[in-house]
């Protein structure tokens, strides 16, 4: 069209021709001026016949190419060299578009080489002239730079589908609410959440989305919900809440909402968006773990009080086997065989005592309710006590016992010495238990990264096989043992075990088969963390030997109150070896206050368990009574749990002695209080 225009040129002309033409050349060289200029700008005009484009601007100035390299380009055989090989056929259909329909080409972009590698992103508009017949005979446009447009297109569009990937795979929900159109958008997967597949309209039913799905929520949730959107929009905290919504088939939903919203510059909210997350399988699992923990609760609760009342009825009947063979072992008549037998009752009485008293202590730290009493110790000096009371055991073995202290003599620790005492016996009577005759057992000690005091046991016994190792902490597993002489019940270890972790500490241990046994435990020297919640009065086991000797001169009364016809028997046995005492029984508590009233006594020994009154209101009345309140009273009884015998001393017992009862013990609380 530009060359047809300057052939026209040429041919004579008029005064009014010349000025016209003058005008176009005026015109023509402005519009030469404005595309040189134009850089990254490229005007072209194709002329079909003649195969050739006529380019001006500075395009391809702008890629680098010399006004030679433009004559090269301008052959239309040659232009498509110059596109990119994966645009070509794009840019050939649409040229063949515009060849066929009577319309714009309009906006096709295609990457153009750059003379020195490397591409731009070209736009070209273009439009086409026809001859008479319709046919095409020029292709005249623009083509640009569009690479900065088209990376940040591209740029968003990745980041548009990353959002929506993500949107995806986290299975969220979105919504916007637009607060000056009052315009509120679900997502479809808003719906999905509450069962629902349909087109939103038809759930909404017309009305508003934002009321559709208010008028779904839960009630006793809506509150809430407008309480922290309400903080939110005062800016004063993130907008993240869990409410429940009723979906299809009327089923409850859990939702979790978070949103932010976005505020104009005069500080107005006009905007906020957000998700929503389908909680509703973790809020029925939270649910299901709470039932599963009150369910547990509740069992361990059932637990505790069938253990306790086992424990009192496997008491009572004990309370008289060992209480008889007590008074026998006493007897200085009896002949060595005799002796014998009576050592063999109780032997097994004590197995029995024991094992009631381990499966307690294991119910009462398992169901938390153990307290330790902690206080400054040595646990050397701890360890010599408990060398001392396996000393015998020991030695009926030629087992010897070697206990390196080190430097480690004057360290203390801070724990509850009749439970790490406890543990040290258990070790220690272990290393012994499962050793040879002959064997040794070393006891040592180390500070483990400032933090520990390790106490290590060692033997040189059989050892535990590899693969049995890893039930070692389990309760009643003895391993194998329970076929063995080797006496023991499977549950000092697990003991052990719970034990040293309720102290802060930790235990393990090491073992090859034929050659021995390590087991060390590290308990913190210092214990700030830890609280211990006092237990009134003396704890339940008496650490000292007690001894039968009544210390008491003068005649003194007692009376005692037990229903049960055995244990009367029992306690009238076990005092007619003192002339000094006279006892008095009472079978139930009425009884039992009458005589206290009438007789004055020096000592009251009381059952727990009386029918009627039981022994602690029988001790109330008697407390509150000015004719009786100054008569100590000791309790006697199989309710044996710590908690028993703490609720005892609290009430006003001057002691609680618990069945199988021990005589010598007795005999201790009598020349205490009746001296
Ligand atoms: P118990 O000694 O009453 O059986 P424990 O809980 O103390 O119960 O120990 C559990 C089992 O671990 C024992 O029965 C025994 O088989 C094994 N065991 C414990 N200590 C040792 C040791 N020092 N050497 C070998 N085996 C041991």
């Amino acid at each position: 069209m530009i060359k047809a225009f300057f052939q026209s040129l040429f041919s004579r002309r008029s005064a009014a021709e010349e000025n016209d033409i003058s005008d176009m050349r005026a015109s023509l060289q402005r519009h030469q001026r404005i595309f040189r200029s134009s850089h990254g700008y490229g005007y072209f005009d194709w002329d079909l016949k003649k195969q050739k484009m006529d380019w001006s601007g500075g395009y391809w100035k702008y890629l680098g190419y010399t006004d030679e390299d433009v004559e090269v380009i301008s052959m239309s055989s040659n232009y498509f060299d110059y596109v990119h090989p994966e645009d070509v056929s794009r840019m050939q259909e649409a040229i063949w578009k515009l060849f066929k329909a009577h319309t714009l080409m309009g906006e096709v972009t295609y990457r153009v080489r750059k003379k020195n590698g490397g591409y731009i992103w070209t736009e070209i508009r273009a439009d086409a002239t026809r001859d008479d017949q319709g046919w095409v005979t020029f292709v005249s446009g623009i083509a640009f730079d569009v690479t900065k447009q088209k990376q940040m297109q591209q740029a968003l569009q990745l980041s548009e589908e990353r959002h929506a990937r993500i949107l995806q795979s986290s299975n969220d929900g979105i919504w916007e609410w637009v607060l000056d159109q009052d315009g509120f958008h679900y997502s479809s997967r808003c719906w999905e959440h509450l069962g629902y597949t349909e087109n939103h309209e038809a759930i909404a039913q017309g009305v508003d989305h934002m009321a559709a799905w208010r008028k779904r929520m839960h009630p006793d949730d809506l509150q809430q919900f407008d309480r922290i959107l309400a903080q939110h929009i005062r800016k004063q905290g993130p907008f993240d809440v869990e409410y429940r919504i009723r979906g299809k088939g009327d089923r409850w939903f859990w939702v979790r909402a978070r949103g932010q919203m976005v505020f104009n510059e005069k500080g107005e909210p006009v905007r906020m968006s957000g998700s929503n997350m389908d909680i509703t399988e973790l809020k029925e699992a939270e649910e299901r773990v709470i039932k599963a923990k009150e369910d547990a609760e509740k069992a361990s609760q059932a637990k505790s009080e069938f253990l306790s009342s086992m424990s009192h009825e496997l008491r009572t009947p004990l309370n008289a086997i060992l209480g008889y063979s007590q008074i026998l072992a006493m007897d200085e008549s009896l002949a060595p065989v005799q002796r014998d037998h009576v050592a063999e009752i109780t032997r097994a009485g004590d197995i029995l005592s024991r094992l009631i008293k381990d499966c307690l202590d294991l119910a009462r730290i398992e169901a938390g309710h153990l307290n330790l009493i902690y206080k400054t110790l040595s646990p050397c000096e701890l360890i010599q006590r408990c060398l001392g009371m396996v000393q015998n055991l020991a030695a009926k073995r030629n087992i010897s016992l070697v206990f390196y202290p080190g430097n480690f003599a004057s360290v203390s620790i801070t724990a509850d010495q009749t439970r790490l005492e406890q543990v040290l016996l258990n070790l220690i009577t272990n290393a012994v238990k499962y050793n040879r005759d002959r064997g040794r057992v070393n006891i040592a000690c180390a500070i483990e990264a400032d933090t520990y005091f390790r106490i290590l046991v060692q033997d040189t016994g059989k050892g535990i096989p590899q693969e049995k190792q890893s039930q070692i902490f389990q309760p009643f597993n003895r391993l194998g043992e329970e076929n063995s002489k080797t006496e023991g019940s499977g549950v000092g270890l697990v003991i052990t075990q719970r034990l040293v972790q309720q102290m802060g500490g930790r235990i393990d241990f090491s073992s090859q088969e034929g050659v021995g046994s390590r087991f060390w435990i590290d308990i913190p020297l210092r214990q700030e963390a830890l609280v211990s919640t006092p237990v009134v009065g003396q704890p339940p086991e008496a650490p000292e030997p007690a001894s039968n000797e009544l210390e008491i001169g003068g005649r003194r009364r007692i009376l005692y109150v037990e229903d049960s016809p055995s244990n009367q028997r029992l306690m009238e046995h076990l005092l007619a070896r003192f002339p000094q005492l006279e006892l008095q029984l009472a079978g139930d508590a009425l009884k039992g206050l009458f005589y206290a009233r009438t007789e004055h006594p020096d000592l009251i020994i009381m059952d727990i368990n009386l029918p009627g009154m039981d022994g602690f209101e029988a001790l109330e009345v008697l407390q509150s009574d000015l004719a009786t309140a100054h008569i100590p009273v000791i309790a006697l009884s199989a309710n044996a749990m710590s908690h028993d015998i703490e609720k005892g001393l609290k009430a006003g017992f001057v002691s609680y002695l618990t069945k199988p009862l021990e005589f010598g013990l007795l005999i201790e609380v009598f020349n205490r209080v009746l001296k």
